[in-house]
């Protein structure tokens, strides 16, 4: 039977452990019991494609807190337990070992996985896909200089995970079935820019390329076949929406959330990569996928759980790390009218593009330009008006463009 205020979160990622930790801050009087399927603490999963992947960071550096922050707190951890069913009349979870624990509120916050692709005959050729730990330790243990790569899909982590691997020395092509790189979260300028530069790092991009299948040694596309020791899937993610889906609450694409973070049953939430959100910058419901929407949705849902009043909303961002560039984006350039670039893409690896609609600044994707995308935060969120020519300007320092 639940007990008075027992708070249950299902998923132990970046979205769980902010929330537990906002729980706490917000003041929080209940049992929180927090439940994850991998056998570790809450982890950063940004660093699995950067410097895990490149040996700089071990994974023990990983977790976003101590054991001991979950003790300080009174938050029960039940780590490698995972979730199986959600029964919303008993209010209860059953869990994989058939103990069920009760609950007031429930909080999901199961993310996302990588999807796979229905490739025939894997044949000898290892089949990779990077999401967690576990896949970054499989992966690095097949790297070695000379071994032929193929990533399918140039996406951020198949272009993130490219740049480790050619600087390792493994022979790396990657096969994107759009004709540009990227293309879901950046503008065509920054594609090219990013084309250019894993050229000149040597990897071989092949663009609109459709994979037909794995087989002994290459993957087979339709025109032409490239050799694959192994093979990296980056076809992007897929919510892990099931348990939400299967017990009644309303899904699409994700567990479809309102403003607070609350499904289509009041005392069920769910944060980050697997909730999808009207998002009032767009004028439509997004699934994002970026830490900074798993943190904000876990102080949102926290804050709606104490009675408090919701944290301002904040202009999305994310970045990305390739060699020694530095991708940072903030806001949503979805049906933006104009685009200026600040600096050039086509020479050296430093510029800015700005998206506007209506002459309001909506978005911006900033290459090494850490001044840039800090002043575009600030007044994406203001939707100011700049003039497109001085944003442009590289004459005009970038303090002064705000004026
Ligand atoms: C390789 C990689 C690189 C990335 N790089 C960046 C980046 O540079 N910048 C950025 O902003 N974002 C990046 N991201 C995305 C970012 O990590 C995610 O958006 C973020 O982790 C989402 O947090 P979450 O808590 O929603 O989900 P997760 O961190 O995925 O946590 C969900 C947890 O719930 C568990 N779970 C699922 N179902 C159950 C169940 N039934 N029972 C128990 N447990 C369950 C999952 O196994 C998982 O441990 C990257 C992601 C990856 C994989």
């Amino acid at each position: 039977m639940p007990v008075a205020n027992s708070l249950v979160v299902v998923g132990a990622g970046q979205a769980a452990a902010q929330l537990v930790a906002s729980l706490s801050q917000d003041g929080y009087a209940g049992e929180v019991t927090l439940i994850g399927d991998e056998p570790h603490l809450p982890y950063q999963r940004p660093p699995l494609s950067k410097k895990v992947l490149t040996g700089e960071l071990t994974p023990d550096r990983l977790s976003v807190k101590p054991a001991a922050f979950y003790d300080k707190i009174g938050t029960r951890l039940r780590l490698d337990a995972r979730v199986e069913r959600i029964d919303r009349a008993t209010k209860e979870v059953t869990l994989s070992d058939g103990s069920r624990i009760g609950f007031t509120t429930l909080v999901l916050a199961t993310g996302s996985r990588a999807r796979t692709l229905p490739l025939q005959g894997t044949g000898r050729t290892a089949t990779f896909v990077l999401r967690s730990i576990a896949d970054v330790a499989a992966l690095r243990a097949q790297f070695a200089p000379g071994k032929a790569l193929v990533v399918i899909g140039g996406g951020y982590i198949g272009l993130e995970l490219a740049a480790v691997a050619v600087k390792q020395e493994l022979e790396v092509t990657v096969l994107e079935q759009a004709p540009r790189v990227m293309a879901r979260g950046v503008g065509p300028v920054v594609s090219r820019f990013y084309e250019r530069l894993h050229h000149e790092e040597g990897v071989r991009l092949c663009m609109g390329s459709v994979v037909h299948g794995v087989e002994d040694g290459c993957v087979v596309c339709a025109g032409s076949e490239h050799r694959a020791d192994l093979v990296l899937i980056g076809a992007g993610a897929v919510p892990n929406a099931e348990l939400a889906r299967e017990s009644g609450l309303a899904t699409e694409n994700g567990i479809v959330v309102d403003a607070e973070c609350r499904t289509s049953d009041p005392v069920i939430y769910a944060i980050g990569d697997c909730a999808t959100q009207h998002h009032p910058l767009v004028g439509r419901r997004l699934r994002l996928e970026s830490v900074h929407n798993a943190l904000e949705q876990a102080r949102i849902a926290s804050a709606s759980i104490c009675g408090k009043p919701a944290p301002a909303a904040q202009v999305p961002w994310f970045w990305s790390d390739q060699y020694d560039v530095k991708l940072q984006m903030a806001g949503l350039s979805d049906g933006y009218d104009q685009a200026v670039v600040r600096g050039d893409p086509d020479r050296g690896r430093s510029f800015a593009v700005f998206y506007l609609r209506d002459g309001v600044l909506i978005a911006v994707d900033a290459v090494n330009r850490l001044p840039e995308f800090m002043m575009s935060k600030q007044l994406i969120a203001g939707r100011a008006r700049i003039d497109p020519a001085r944003l442009g300007d590289e004459s005009i320092a970038v303090k002064d463009l705000k004026g």
